[in-house]
């Protein structure tokens, strides 16, 4: 079976990938006669990507392009090249060529054999500085617990079968979470490894603050243990308060009154601080209800180029 192939391509600020990135992916794909279209999603970009896409798709009848309106993120891309894939079978891989192109044909292998979800595993990090190979290992631990899965190694490099791209088009959560949602959804799941290239050209779009607002935003879009911690806190500060009003009454009865403003001044301050904290998690949940809620697109489209749908 020899179903088509879409290949999702987010790309931001990418003007010196486009035509590197497509002529590679298409060479790769061609010498193993595997049928693919090239779905190629401008996520807003403020150089010449969009040009340089219309270019590419006027040469090769296989790469469409999408183009944002502004820039809405990584996940909001994968999001519209899904929903422009017509292919049976649908796989997401990096503009910047970090994701190697000849995995996607051990993926399409593994595709035929009838699996549903093929992840792509990342057997090394690449080149990156301590600092953020600590924070991504604290994230990557916390979104494992939150999620239940194993993230460690997780990218967004995945082939997912035209089933399991449904059921995640059909998903209407705003904040979706790419790498979770497709072991969320379950299906006949394998991965295969690779290793993390260097960046061929560019840089990587990712400040620190970015990196921080990604991280919060997805492991609270999986988990509510940040809430139940606030619980806890309460549970444990009454506890306390017990032992210490004891201690206080019993002095009191005894003549001597607990002396001290500085104590008093140190537990305003404590429970206060932590009063505000809890009402600040709480009021973050909040303004997430609020953006589900309020349901806005997660992306808009300003322009398409390419073979139309
Ligand atoms: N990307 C995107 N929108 C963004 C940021 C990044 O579509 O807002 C794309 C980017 O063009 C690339 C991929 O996501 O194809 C991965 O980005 P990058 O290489 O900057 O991230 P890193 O590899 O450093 O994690
Ligand atoms: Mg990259």
């Amino acid at each position: 079976m020899h179903g088509l192939l879409s290949v999702v391509i987010p790309a931001y600020n990418e003007e010196q990938m486009i035509e590197t990135a497509a002529s590679t992916i298409g060479a790769v794909l061609r010498g193993a006669d595997i049928p693919h279209e090239l779905i190629f999603v401008d996520d807003g970009s403020t150089d010449r990507t969009w040009r340089r896409l219309c270019g590419a798709a006027q040469r090769d009848t296989c790469v469409r392009g999408v183009h944002f309106s502004r820039n809405f993120g990584k996940e909001a891309a994968i999001m519209a090249g899904l929903a422009q894939a017509r292919g049976d079978c649908c796989a997401v891989i990096d503009c910047d060529l970090q994701h190697p192109p000849e995995t996607l044909l051990e993926m399409y292998a593994l595709w035929q054999q009838g699996y549903e979800v093929i992840e792509g595993r990342k057997n090394s990090r690449g080149e990156e500085s301590a600092a953020h190979t600590w924070a991504a290992k604290w994230f990557y631990a916390l979104i494992s617990r939150a999620t239940g899965f194993d993230m460690s190694s997780a990218s967004d490099f995945k082939l997912l079968d035209r089933k399991a791209v449904d059921v995640l088009r059909n998903m209407r959560e705003r904040n979706a979470f790419f790498r979770a949602l497709s072991s969320w959804i379950g299906f006949k799941t394998t991965s295969v490894s690779f290793d993390v290239r260097e960046r061929a050209a560019g840089q990587s779009k990712w400040s620190t603050r970015a990196l921080v607002k990604y991280a919060v935003s997805n492991i609270s879009s999986f988990s509510t243990a940040p809430m139940q911690l606030i619980t806890g806190l309460g549970v444990l500060m009454l506890a306390l308060s017990v032992v210490l009003g004891g201690i206080a009454v019993a002095q009191k009865c005894m003549g001597q009154a607990l002396e001290g403003f500085t104590t008093v001044i140190l537990i305003q301050l404590f429970s206060s601080s932590i009063i505000m904290i809890s009402l600040g998690i709480i009021g973050y949940y909040i303004a997430r209800i609020y953006d589900e809620i309020k349901g806005r697109p997660r992306y808009i489209i300003a322009d398409t180029c390419g073979d139309e749908p």
